[in-house]
């Protein structure tokens, strides 16, 4: 089955711990903090991959993870960065977030994009030390990694979608026409997978065409396999609409013309105003007295289309076809590369009055959802953010529960590295 759809989980690696240690050497009596930071986890990062043409590696697979930040050491030894996870998916794979269905980033131009960020390591106690606070005995631990669910959405970016009934020969122009080498074979669906060829006209002039399987009667409406494919055809600039005009298969050309254009239309208007070309083939199989050319001809043509001969078996006309197909391009737009939807979400609130106390001697370690979020957004060079930050503090209850454990005057507050001292 043909996967151009998925969803998976991406998760960064988490932050490292900080360690506790202290320096130890035979001739010094106590030595300082020396406790170094966690590493920061490793990101996941999606990276375009121009030899994968399908999603179909993600089917076996939900869950992808960066590694963890390994934890602090002594001798203020940083732990290790985690690893980066790499996830390689085709040119033109369009990433959605699963909740909201918006574009997060369309993996078309072949940059780099970090999907899930790695979470930062924590502070060893060598960080903490101050004149006053010698010996910290406790580290920050590592935070967790960005999780998300995302879908991957395969489109491919092919200036030209081959279109048409099956075994009309769309494999078979490909192959005759460009660098691919699809499966052709006398039945239907042969082409699970759509295929894409280069084709070279002249130095200069070069176009990217994709033979799309399967637009059958009642694709639009989800009948059959067409549906899956027509995403593809999407963000073609020009479709090339490949009839058996020999009626080879007891069809009748006018009304296998009609049928896929109501079929394109179902889909998407946008689509069915899709510049088209009518390539009529299976030329050499045409009956002399039979007057399907002509009658095609006509429909084309009330239809605002124009019509081309070719035989891809003998590769009659083919050459030519390409050539004007190549000219029209020249005055469409270029491919469509979606822009990202996607507003970094402000995440639901958290309740402001769940934090968590610890104390070590003389310093107060505060953690809580709420107040990281809170300590990120405040400039504490300006004198109104600090204000606000304080009114907020006494807002959530946290000097009320520092009292009522017993903080002094003087103690030191720590909320994610940030550091006051605390005055009544
Ligand atoms: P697709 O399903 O539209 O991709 O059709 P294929 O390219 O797989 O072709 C279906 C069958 O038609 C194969 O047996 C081809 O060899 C044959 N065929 C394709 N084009 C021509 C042609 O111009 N003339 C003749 N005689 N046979 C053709
Ligand atoms: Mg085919």
């Amino acid at each position: 089955m043909f996967v151009d759809k998925v969803r998976i989980t991406v998760i960064g690696g988490r932050g490292g711990d900080g360690a506790v240690a202290f320096h130890r050497e035979k001739y010094v009596a106590s030595g300082g903090p020396d406790g170094g930071d966690g590493g920061h986890g490793g990101s996941v990062i999606l990276r375009v991959n121009d030899n994968l043409s399908t999603l179909l590696d993600f089917r076996y697979k939900r869950k992808y993870q960066a590694g963890a930040g390994a934890g602090g050491m002594g001798r203020k030894m940083a732990g290790k960065r985690g690893e980066p996870l790499i996830i390689e998916v085709p040119r033109g794979t369009v990433v959605r977030d699963a909740g909201s269905n918006q574009i997060i980033v369309d993996m078309s131009t072949g940059e780099d994009f970090v999907i899930a960020k790695g979470g930062r390591g924590g502070w060893g106690n060598a960080h903490y030390a101050t004149p006053t606070r010698q010996v910290p005995r406790f580290a920050k631990a590592g935070l967790k990694g960005q999780e998300r669910d995302v879908i991957l959405e395969l489109k491919l970016l092919a200036d030209v979608g081959l279109v048409g009934f099956p075994n009309v020969g769309k494999s078979t122009l490909l192959s005759v026409t460009s660098n691919a080498r699809p499966k052709i074979a006398n039945y239907h669906f042969t082409t699970l997978f759509p295929n894409l060829g280069v084709i070279y006209v002249e130095e200069g002039v070069s176009f990217v065409m994709a033979d799309i399987p399967g637009i059958i009667e009642g694709a639009a409406e989800g009948a059959g396999l067409g549906h899956d494919f027509l995403r593809h055809i999407d963000r073609c600039r020009l479709l090339v609409h490949v009839v058996d005009v020999s009626g080879s298969e007891g069809r009748d050309p006018v009304e296998d013309f009609e049928a896929i254009c109501a079929e394109l239309k179902n889909y998407s208007v946008d689509l069915s105003s899709r510049p088209m070309i009518v390539a009529a083939n299976k030329t050499d199989l045409l009956m002399p007295e039979s007057d399907n050319l002509e009658r095609l001809r006509k429909a084309v043509e009330a239809a605002g289309c124009e019509l081309y001969e070719i035989s891809a078996g003998t590769t009659q006309g083919t050459a030519h076809l390409m050539r004007v197909v190549a000219e029209k391009l020249r005055t469409l737009p270029p491919v469509t590369i979606y822009e990202p939807e996607y507003v970094e979400v402000i995440e639901a609130p958290t309740d402001p009055s769940a934090f968590e106390v610890e104390h070590y001697g003389s310093t107060w370690l505060v953690t809580g959802e709420w107040l990281s979020r809170l300590v990120q957004n405040i400039n504490f060079e300006d004198y109104e953010s600090r204000n606000y930050f304080d009114q907020q503090l006494r807002k959530c209850g946290l000097f009320q529960r520092l009292e009522e454990m017993g903080i002094q005057d003087g103690d030191t507050v720590d909320i994610y590295d940030f550091e006051f001292e605390y005055q009544r």
